[in-house]
Formats: C-alpha cells, sequence, structure tokens
C-alpha cells in the first residue's frame, strides 16, 4: 500500500551539497521543502551532506591534513631545527577523527534542515509522472508518495567500475574503502591518476606505503595548464609517488594476498604487484532507481541527465543539478547549481559563471586554477600574454620552506582582461579565489597589478605574475 503525504512547494531528492543547498535556499526563500536521502553512514544511520561530506570532499581532506602533519615531522621539521623522536602513527586515532569531523559537519546539516524547517524524508526517492515522488523509507515499510510542485534531482554520482577489476572491498575498493584502510598498506596500487587517485595516493604515501599510479593516459593532468601539471608531477615523483602514463589496466588476479595487477604499455602486458588495489578511474551520474523514463526526464549519452542552461529537465517542473548533469564533477558547481535553481524557481534570475569555477587538487602543495590553460589558448589560436613567478622568489614561502611551485597569470593579448590564473603552491585552494575573484569583476592583469598585496605573503606570487604579464615583475 502507498501512504499519501502532503505537497510541498519543493522537493529535492538528493541531499549532497547540490540538494541540502538547494534544499536550504528554497526554505529561505520560502517554499515548503522537502529532501529525500538514501544515504547511510557505515553503523547504518541515515546521514545527510552526500558524497561530498561522507564519502569525498571532507574525509579525503580530513586525511590529506593529518598525513600531511604526520609527513611534515617525520621529515621536514628538521630542516626547521626540530626533532622529533620515537614518532609513531596511530592510524586508528587518524580515522576515528575523520569519522568525527565528518560526523559534526552531517549532524550540523541535520540542524541547519531543522532550523530551516525542511522535512528530511530518510529513504530511496523515486520519481512518478503527475509530480510525484515515492519514497522507499530506509527502515522499510511502505513506501510514500509525495507530490511537489518543483522537483530538484541532486542524486550525484557514484565511482566508475573498470571491467576486469571487481571492487571487494577487502583487497580491491574503490575510493570509499581507501579512505579507511585500517592499516596502512606496504604496496599500494592505484587505477587512475587522476584528481581523486592523486589525493588518495597522497595521503597513503606520506603514511608509509610504496605507491604506484597506472594511468591510461600519455598526459598527466591534461586539462591542467601543463607547466603547472610538470611542476606538480616532478614535486609528487620527489615525494616518492610513482605515476606510470600510458599504462591502461587491463584485469587483476588475486594470489593469496597479493594483487597481479595486469596493464597494457604500447603493445606488451606488464604486471604490478601490490598488497592492495584503489580503483579511481572516475564517476558515473547516479540515476539508478530513480525512475526517470516514468517520467520523462532524457539522459544524455553518457547518462547524464540532460538539461538547459537554467538546469531544467526534459520534464515539466523537474529539474537536475550538480554531478547528475553535466560538468565539472566539483562540490561547488553543485552548490552554486543548487542555489541559482532555487532562486530561478522564486522568480529570480541569478546565473552561474561555468567558466569562473575553481580547480583544486589537494597535493602538496596544492594544484588549483580557474580558466584555460596556456595550451588550451593556443589551441583555440587566442592572443594572449603570460606572466608567471617561481616561489622559489617569494620571501614568505622561503620562509616556509616550501619553494618548490609557480604562478601563472594569462591575459588577453588586446584587453588585458585576465583569462585564466594557475598556480602550484601551499595553499592554492585558498589563493585561487583571488582570482576567481578577479574574474567575476572582468579585472585586468593590470588590475591584479596594481592591488596592494601584503608582504610576506604567497598571494604575493599572484600579484608578482600579474606584473610579469607586463613585463615589469620586481622580485624576480
Ligand atoms: P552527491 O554528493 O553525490 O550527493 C548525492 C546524494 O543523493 C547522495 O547522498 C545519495 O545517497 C543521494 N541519492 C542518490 N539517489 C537517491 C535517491 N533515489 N533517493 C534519495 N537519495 C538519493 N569535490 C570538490 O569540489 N572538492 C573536493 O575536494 C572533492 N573531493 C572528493 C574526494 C573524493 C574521494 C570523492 C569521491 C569526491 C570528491 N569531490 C570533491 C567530488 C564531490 O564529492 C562531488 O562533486 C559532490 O559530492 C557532488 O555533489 P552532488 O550534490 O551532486 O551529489
Ligand atoms: P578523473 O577523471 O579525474 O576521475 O580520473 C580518472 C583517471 O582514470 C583518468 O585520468 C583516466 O584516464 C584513468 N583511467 C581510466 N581507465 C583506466 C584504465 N583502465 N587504466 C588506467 N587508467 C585509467
Amino acid at each position: 500500500m502507498t501512504l499519501a503525504v502532503e505537497h510541498y512547494d519543493c522537493l529535492v531528492i538528493g541531499a549532497g551539497p547540490g540538494g541540502y543547498t538547494a534544499a536550504i535556499r528554497a526554505a529561505q526563500l520560502g517554499m515548503k521543502t522537502a529532501c529525500a536521502e538514501a544515504f547511510r553512514d557505515p553503523a547504518g544511520k541515515p546521514v545527510l551532506g552526500g558524497t561530498c561530506l561522507n564519502v569525498g570532499c571532507i574525509p579525503s581532506k580530513a586525511l590529506l591534513d593529518s598525513s600531511h602533519h604526520f609527513h611534515h615531522i617525520a621529515h621536514e621539521a628538521k630542516a626547521h631545527g626540530i626533532t622529533v623522536e620515537g614518532l609513531r602513527l596511530d592510524l586508528a586515532t587518524m580515522l576515528a577523527r575523520k569519522d568525527q569531523v565528518v560526523r559534526t559537519l552531517t549532524q550540523g546539516i541535520a540542524g541547519l534542515f531543522k532550523k530551516h524547517g525542511i522535512t528530511w524524508f530518510q529513504g530511496s526517492g523515486r520519481l512518478r509522472d503527475g509530480g510525484q515522488v515515492e519514497i522507499s523509507p530506509w527502515e522499510g515499510g511502505a513506501p510514500l508518495t509525495v507530490s511537489a510542485s518543483h522537483i530538484i534531482i541532486a542524486t550525484g554520482s557514484v565511482p566508475a567500475a573498470l571491467p576486469g577489476v571487481p571492487i571487494d572491498n577487502d583487497r580491491i575498493c574503490d575510493s570509499t574503502g581507501a579512505l579507511a584502510f585500517t592499516e596502512v598498506p606496504a604496496r599500494l596500487g592505484i587505477i587512475g591518476a587522476g584528481i581523486i587517485g592523486v589525493e588518495l595516493g597522497s595521503v597513503w604515501r606520506r603514511l608509509g606505503s610504496e605507491v604506484v599510479l597506472l594511468e591510461a593516459l600519455e598526459t598527466w593532468l591534461p586539462s591542467a595548464d601543463t607547466d603547472i601539471a610538470r611542476a606538480a608531477a616532478k614535486e609528487l615523483k620527489r615525494q616518492g609517488l610513482q605515476i606510470r602514463l600510458g599504462c591502461e589496466v587491463q584485469g587483476v588476479e588475486r594470489q593469496g594476498q597479493e594483487m597481479h595487477v595486469a596493464y597494457r604499455v604500447g603493445e606488451t602486458i606488464e604486471w604490478l604487484v601490490v598488497d592492495r588495489l584503489v580503483v579511481a578511474v572516475g564517476r558515473r551520474p547516479n540515476t539508478e532507481g530513480l525512475g526517470v523514463e516514468a517520467a520523462g526526464v532524457k539522459l544524455d549519452a553518457r547518462g547524464f541527465i540532460e538539461v538547459d542552461g537554467q538546469c531544467r529537465t526534459t520534464a515539466e517542473g523537474i529539474y537536475a543539478i550538480g554531478d547528475v548533469v553535466a560538468g565539472p564533477m566539483l562540490a561547488h558547481k553543485a552548490s552554486e547549481e543548487g542555489v541559482a535553481v532555487t532562486e530561478r524557481i522564486a522568480g529570480q534570475s541569478p546565473a552561474v559563471d561555468h567558466g569562473l569555477i575553481p580547480w583544486v587538487i589537494y597535493t602538496w602543495p596544492e594544484i588549483a586554477w580557474v580558466g584555460p590553460s596556456e595550451q588550451a589558448l593556443q589551441l583555440e589560436g587566442r592572443a594572449y600574454r603570460g606572466g608567471r613567478f617561481p616561489l622559489q622568489a617569494s620571501g614568505r614561502a622561503r620562509a616556509m620552506g616550501e619553494t618548490a611551485g609557480l604562478v601563472k597569470v594569462l591575459a588577453d593579448a588586446k584587453t588585458d582582461r585576465i583569462l585564466g590564473v594557475h598556480i602550484f603552491a601551499p595553499q592554492a585552494s585558498e589563493l585561487i579565489a583571488e582570482a576567481v575573484l578577479a574574474m567575476a569583476f572582468d579585472a585586468s592583469a593590470e588590475d591584479l597589478a596594481r592591488t596592494v598585496h601584503a608582504h610576506p605573503t604567497l598571494a604575493e606570487a599572484i600579484h608578482e605574475a600579474a606584473l610579469a604579464v607586463d613585463g615589469r615583475p620586481i622580485n624576480l
């Protein structure tokens, strides 16, 4: 039997950064709002926050920070005159801290839902026609039918599978498993050297694993600026991360506790023997069991929900945002779409500028960029001027003992408008915000060059790179 419940102005399916943000904004705009979320924590308890908070951005950053401290104390502290004896890794505490960070934040979302009067349906939503969604509660029992004037699909993405490498959640896992190893693997293999692969590889390398990343492409991070990717590759190699390019994994054989990974290099098949294997070959949109056909919601050829420039699907009154639609699979892209879509429903005219979405890779130093790379501008045949500044010449980077990075500013040759900013530096994730803001206001490289930057800071490297666009850096 299906129980009928009340009508909502806005029903969101999925409570990741896209969905929970959309729900909060909808409630702020005065809509009667509900959100269905099926995610459960390892103890089986329903939780909000989606991939990002539970098994993505947040736990990975918690482990990246903890492992950075460990590595820094073990390898870098000595140069600062700090000697630590008896350094020991307490992985159980590190993992428990990560879990606590996650718990605090997911409970925070539950608190925000309560504060905004958002109804949380703890179960899985399935679209029906006529603006209805059937929700199967997580504890079982009869499904509920909810109707809504506006439905926002924010069901996110799930790890892509690799044929021949089945996840067994023991020796072979996806990113979720790799955030919860209870011991440091001696030999760790990672398939895919994209963002998730290198971040997870960094965590375990810093904690002592021998890490090999097998990457099918011949170029590492093709969408990053080539100079930045090259500098980062050199530094990661120095840290002991082995990134093997042009290696396409074909399959895996388990021999006792060992994983024998077969990969093709040109015409030959080679083998890598590891203790644990992580599959990090990308993510795919999550529309399983969502009932898209019944509701008239079309998918594109790659399985993403088809939307127009305003996140409207092919079905009247149904919208889709975040990882389940095309575009960068990033939390801030999802949440900005969530805000924009609800504001449009409320009659406002917001716009998300997809050309200004910052990318960040949380290696150490971090990689961050906004706008096209130099090679992309060349391919486009765009006339530009570039300025670069190495951290070797930065006073603050010297003081920190972190001189491996660089900053590059690319500006239109004629108008001087900033087209792209590319950073490889500690805290690049924070530094990039200045570039995004400058570009959002159509700033020129000269505007950046004329902006006072505090001294000594890493941000001065952006200032100097902007000066270098006009050939007048001061400290180089
Ligand atoms: P999700 O966060 O995937 O949330 C979708 C939610 O919908 C899930 O909770 C799911 O349970 C729920 N759901 C699905 N189907 C249904 C249904 N039928 N009924 C009810 N609920 C349903 N991005 C960054 O920007 N920065 C980072 O540092 C970063 N690090 C990452 C690290 C890792 C290891 C991973 C895996 C991802 C990382 N990402 C990062 C990507 C980021 O997590 C995603 O881009 C983001 O979570 C997408 O948000 P979303 O709201 O679209 O979907
Ligand atoms: P991302 O798209 O950032 O999530 O990264 C996933 C990476 O996995 C990409 O760089 C892909 O080229 C890589 N990849 C996909 N399939 C394979 C494979 N069979 N063997 C090795 N690498 C792969």
